[in-house]
């Protein structure tokens, strides 16, 4: 076993030989590295001894907390009994089979199979790769643009970049081509003197008009996060869902539904598609299936795609050697069991999410904050200058940068994305945790002001 190192070797180390995703290697050195050494239910604790209320559930996927030994049990008995095998060429093993009848159980009855990854960024690439080789088993090999949106994070590998629509990443490599971005229902920032229903319509039209731009015979896909998540919770007006639904029906474009973040009851429903009353032909998911302890994404893929891919045959020459791994599987397994015997699901639909909503609608009295909105346990803080105006403070992010290193010290992990700060507690808060998470945030909004 390697020999325990302390706080500042640790810290010397990481700062000389690790590079950090989504992080700024020349300073990090001097900025140093909050190092979390234990968690426990919805707290982590750092090397420095300090106790943070987890406010975002790890990256959007400790939806039940640290202390569940159930999963820990379930992934430790796994590896004793098969620690691996694959599910290459005709072959599998029992946690994965039994994952994929669970998984298609909890989808929407049109889906009926699922496709492992390790993550949602490979769950993406899949489903580009889904997508091309449906529509070139239906002799439509033209239909190969992809329509995704500004500012969606899809994942970090170059497909799922590239579907991605943040331009900070695309600057730094060459996206795929036949992927279109159009724009996002995002009411606040850009919903200028329209209802947020005009608006909702507004921006589902964009996607009409960029599939009339590349011709509706070209574009094969349309894909979304039902809110997006990492863009800001950008929760969409009540007009836009219908109204994108409607258009992908009338072009006979396939609806991926990037589920990474809202699979598995962050909004109160097990699926965001669930939510919002749409009918994907594929859901993305990965993260909170395993409760973040494991690694595994996979693909739902519905009955219009299986049926042409199960019938047309030959080889979908695509996949991961760990692709439905045992211990992950087991790990997915046993998270769905807890969510089932602790109806974690309705919980945050009937107690939670309300709850959380009442007291977020106190946060938004506070001078700093534009609008705050929710939908389950996701919620986002606007943060401005003029409530009327909604002008920002500073330059962008200035305010959500000091805001979220105001909750740091006030032991309340936050995040910011600009000048929007963003909640997504486990699903496991009791209310209790939730007014300590509040009151913890107002302390913040009242020394980043
Ligand atoms: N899709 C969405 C909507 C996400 O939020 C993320 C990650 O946050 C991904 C895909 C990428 O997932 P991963 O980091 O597991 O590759």
């Amino acid at each position: 076993m390697n020999k325990p190192m302390n706080s500042a070797e640790l810290k010397a180390i990481d700062g000389e030989h690790h590079l950090h995703p989504f992080t700024d290697f020349k300073d990090l050195k001097e900025r140093g590295t909050r190092i979390v050494t234990k968690a426990e239910n919805v707290y982590i604790y750092t090397d420095e001894g300090q106790k943070l209320l987890d406010g975002m559930s790890g990256l959007w996927c400790c939806n039940l907390g640290y202390s569940q030994p159930s999963i820990v049990e379930a992934v430790a008995k796994q590896m004793a009994e098969l620690p691996y095998y694959n599910n290459f060429f005709q072959c599998s093993h029992p946690p994965a089979i039994q994952l994929s009848k669970e998984l298609t159980d909890l989808a929407p009855a049109h889906i009926n199979n699922v496709f492992f990854t390790n993550s949602g960024s490979e769950g993406n690439d899949t489903v580009i790769r889904l997508v091309n080789r449906y529509w070139d088993l239906k002799g439509q090999p033209e239909k190969c643009n992809i329509i995704a949106r500004k500012n969606a994070y899809h994942g970090s590998t170059v497909a799922a970049a590239s579907l991605g629509g943040m331009g900070y990443m695309h600057k730094q490599f060459n996206t795929l081509g036949n992927i279109h971005h159009v724009d996002q229902p995002y009411w606040f920032d850009e919903g200028g003197n329209m209802t947020p229903e005009e608006f909702g319509l507004k921006a589902a039209k964009s996607l009409e008009d960029k599939i009339l731009e590349l011709g509706p015979e070209t574009v094969g896909a349309f894909i979304a996060e039902p809110i997006q998540g990492a863009g800001g919770v950008i929760i969409p007006p009540s007009t836009y869902w219908p109204a994108v639904q409607e258009i992908l029906n009338k072009y006979d474009i396939l609806f991926i539904s990037d589920e990474v973040i809202f699979g598995f009851g962050r909004t109160g429903k097990m699926f965001g598609c669930d939510y919002y009353g749409t009918k994907p032909d594929m859901i993305n998911f990965a993260k909170a299936v395993t409760n973040g302890y494991q690694p595994l994404g996979g693909v739902l893929v519905g009955d219009k795609v299986t049926d042409v891919l199960k019938t047309q045959g030959g080889d979908f020459n695509h996949g991961f050697t760990y692709s439905g791994h045992p211990a992950a599987a087991a790990a997915a397994l046993a998270t769905l069991k807890v969510m089932r015997d602790e109806n974690i699901v309705e919980n945050v639909e009937k107690e939670l999410g309300p709850y959380l909503a009442e007291k977020l609608a106190v946060v938004a009295e506070h001078p700093l904050v534009g609008e705050v909105r929710s939908v389950g346990l996701v919620g986002a803080i606007e943060l401005v200058k003029d409530k009327k105006t909604r002008a920002r403070w500073g330059s962008d992010g200035e305010a959500g940068g000091a805001c979220r290193q105001a909750s740091l010290n006030n032991d309340l992990v936050m995040r910011a994305t600009g000048d929007i700060m963003l909640v997504a507690p486990p699903l496991v808060i009791t209310k209790a945790q939730i007014d300590e998470l509040i009151q913890k945030a107002m302390k913040a909004l009242d020394e980043a002001h």
